[in-house]
């Protein structure tokens, strides 16, 4: 057992004062109110809940396709940034490549987790079923959905999230079949119609994948799949590293979808410096901050949660407001109630920042790695 000290983000705002880890659980939290502009002015450090990443390829150059202990890699690469859960996100490949992956995802799960790794949520299958003209940096292994497949892939080991395109869907009610099975769907690599969007949505889809990349944009005469999710959609992801999406319409974003959360997309490039990276089974070019294919296609990002979490400052946010869209939303989107918060109960998956909002400590499961 032991405290910190210092100013604690609460579901219920900033409190200055102390909170108690025992083993691995929040165990008491106390404090008074204190508001965030003073906060941001005193030199105390800041606790706040561990971030949560629907949406991880690699990291320190290892890509999850690449299969191996790959997926251990990347979940201890994910504490250096602040990330405590995530989900490991697959990349558009042959059947076989999927089931490999799966396989592999299902050992690392069936393990006890390392101190020094994130907790890894579960699969997060982006694509094969996604739409061969809307690719982005996928590979183009697109297939036909088929029921039967995904229940064979979500039997190797659960699938959490699955980004589809539904035009490509040809029954509709597979997405409610999905959904009845606890898979949250996601609209992503689409070329779908305002219309089709909102035809998903009514069957069940919960989400969008990366909003506005790789997706119909809006125009006020054909308002696209962006326009279906600024009109209807009750959560949606978005990449925050102001490059996939001008600040102007992350604000857009966040107007108009209540539950927005923000994911990196981080592929094997982050964490690493400028050169050649594989993402799934094409080579891409980190260079500028971005990552990219030949064709200067943008290709998955380097952001990481924490320089997430100062972009969305940078732009306007409070602090209190982006950790919300980094931990809260993400952990509710998925239904975990023991996480994405500072509360008594909730597991010690903490983030210690300093007033620059540069990463002291992060804590897993009650134990600190500096
Ligand atoms: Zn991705």
């Amino acid at each position: 057992m032991f405290n910190l000290t210092g100013d604690i983000l609460t579901p219920t705002g900033w409190l200055q004062g102390s909170m108690t880890i025992t083993g691995t659980q929040v165990t008491q939290i106390r404090g008074t109110p204190i508001s965030e502009e003073m906060v941001m002015r005193r030199d105390e450090l800041k606790f706040i809940p561990g971030f949560i990443d629907l949406h991880v390829h690699g990291g320190a150059g290892v890509d999850l396709m690449s299969g191996g202990d790959s997926l251990a890699h990347i979940a201890r690469h994910q504490i250096k940034h602040g990330t405590t859960s995530f989900l490991a996100t697959s990349m558009t490949a042959p059947l076989p490549e999927l089931e490999q992956v799966l396989t592999g995802i299902k050992q690392h799960l069936s393990q006890t987790i390392d101190k020094d790794q994130a907790e890894v949520l579960g699969v997060h299958l982006e694509g094969p079923y996604i739409n061969p003209g809307r690719l982005g940096a996928q590979p183009a292994w697109t297939r036909d959905i088929v029921l039967a497949e995904i229940l064979h892939l979500n039997d190797i080991t659960p699938i959490r999230v699955l980004t589809l395109a539904p035009e490509c869907v040809g029954d509709r009610h597979l997405i409610e079949h999905l959904t009845q099975m606890g898979i949250r769907v996601q609209i992503g690599h689409s070329h779908g119609s305002y219309e089709d969007g909102v035809n998903a949505l009514k069957h069940g889809v919960s989400g969008f994948t990366h909003l506005f990349n790789a997706m119909t944009p809006l125009h006020h005469r054909e308002p696209g799949m962006v326009g279906a999710a600024l009109a209807h959609a009750n959560y949606a992801e978005l990449i925050p590293d102001l490059l996939h999406v001008h600040p102007g319409a992350i604000h857009v974003a966040l107007r108009a979808i209540p539950h927005l959360y923000c994911v990196t997309d981080g592929t094997a490039a982050t964490g690493m410096p400028d050169g050649m990276y594989m993402l799934g089974s094409q080579e891409v070019n980190k260079c500028l901050g971005g990552v990219r294919l030949k064709d200067g296609t943008l290709a998955g990002s380097t952001l990481t949660m924490i320089d997430a979490l100062r972009n969305l400052h940078s732009i306007g946010l409070s602090v209190a407001e982006a950790s919300q869209r980094l931990s809260a939303l993400p952990a509710q989107y998925l239904g975990l109630h023991d996480r994405g918060h500072l509360t008594e109960q909730a597991i010690a998956d903490i983030v210690v920042i300093d007033q620059d909002l540069h990463l002291h400590t992060v804590y897993t499961r009650g134990e600190a790695h500096a």
